[in-house]
């Protein structure tokens, strides 16, 4: 191959992007290239996978690249740009997990806020319980909480930080998978991913100092391999952690609440708004017992405040 010439078309995955700018890693690669796109493609993230051309030295590594195509994304996560319009962020992720922590306690209504957010992005929600080393050696009201949502068939794993096997159950869970952290501030985040990603280099110093200036550093997610645990990848950001505080309208919240969904044809009236119309399947799932009254108080609480926005 001629010096500067663009080998074969081959599949790749984005690592990172800063504006027309892409870091690409070739399906069979280590090292990733820094790319850019071709001039009819738009608004690439972090997650999608392309095809994508190099050119290569005289050892045959790649040098740089040009990214031709998309692939068909599984799933994109979205957040709103300052001007309040939604943008997509990272695409093609296989979970989100939602951390919490025994301490600041999580209030069940956040829980189920940010599993309203992630069941309406279509990627499978966990629940991470973080700081389990501060558990009361009772902690029974937690422990409840947290066989509700396993219950309703989501993961559920508690991590700690303060101990060397404390993330024994999380790492299992994010192997074989892309995964995104998002929660509270203070629930653990960092110090979990801290944890995953022990080597900072690889954390940050493929970043040269020339890509960061002028980009959207902060806000730009990047895509981690994660070392401890097999095939396990990990997609972060800033923006990505805040995730949950996206607007839903009435339908999409009642829709993430997944024990309502079988039930939400069944209303006696079709524009049913579950408050206390006669003949309402979710009132009446709550009265036997079939939607638990914190759930559905939850359901209430998330609608009402929509209309507060
Ligand atoms: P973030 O805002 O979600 O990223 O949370 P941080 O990672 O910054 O953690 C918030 C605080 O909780 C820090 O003071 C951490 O040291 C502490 N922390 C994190 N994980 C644990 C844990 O497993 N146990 C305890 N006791 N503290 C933790
Ligand atoms: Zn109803």
């Amino acid at each position: 191959l001629a010096a500067g010439k663009y080998g074969p078309e081959r599949p790749g995955r984005v690592i990172a992007h800063y504006g027309r700018t892409l870091d690409v890693q070739g399906d069979a690669d280590e090292a990733t290239v820094r790319c850019h796109l071709r001039a009819n493609l738009e608004g690439l993230v972090t997650g999608d996978r392309v095809i994508w051309r190099a050119t290569y030295d005289d050892e045959g590594n790649a040098v740089e690249g040009v990214v031709v195509a998309r692939s068909e994304r599984q799933n994109v996560l979205e957040r709103p740009d300052p001007r309040g319009q939604l943008k997509p962020v990272a695409a093609n992720i296989d979970q989100i997990l939602i951390v919490f922590a025994v301490e600041p306690v999580p209030h069940p209504n956040l829980i189920d806020r940010y599993l309203v957010a992630a069941e309406a992005t279509g990627i499978a929600p966990a629940l991470v319980l973080n700081k389990i080393d501060l558990l009361p050696t009772d902690g029974g009201e937690l422990r409840d909480l947290l066989a509700r949502y396993e219950a309703l068939g989501y993961p559920v794993v508690t991590t700690t930080t303060a101990r060397d096997d404390g993330l024994d159950a999380l790492l299992e869970r994010l192997s074989g998978r892309t995964s995104v952290f998002v929660g509270q501030s203070g629930v653990g985040k960092s110090s979990l991913i801290d944890r995953l990603l022990p080597d900072e280099s690889l954390r940050i110093g493929e970043l040269s100092k020339d890509s960061r200036k002028g980009t959207h550093t902060t806000t730009t997610a990047r895509l981690y391999r994660l070392p401890a645990a097999d095939d396990a990848e990990l997609i972060d950001s800033p923006g990505i952690r805040e995730f949950g505080l996206v607007h839903l309208d009435e339908q999409q919240v009642a829709k993430g609440f997944i024990e309502f969904r079988d039930l939400l044809g069944r209303c006696r009236f079709r524009d049913c708004r579950h408050r206390q119309e006669p003949g309402c399947a979710l009132l009446l799932a709550v009265e036997r017992g079939d939607i638990h009254p914190q759930r559905f108080a939850s359901y209430r609480h998330i609608v009402d405040s929509l209309s507060e926005t």
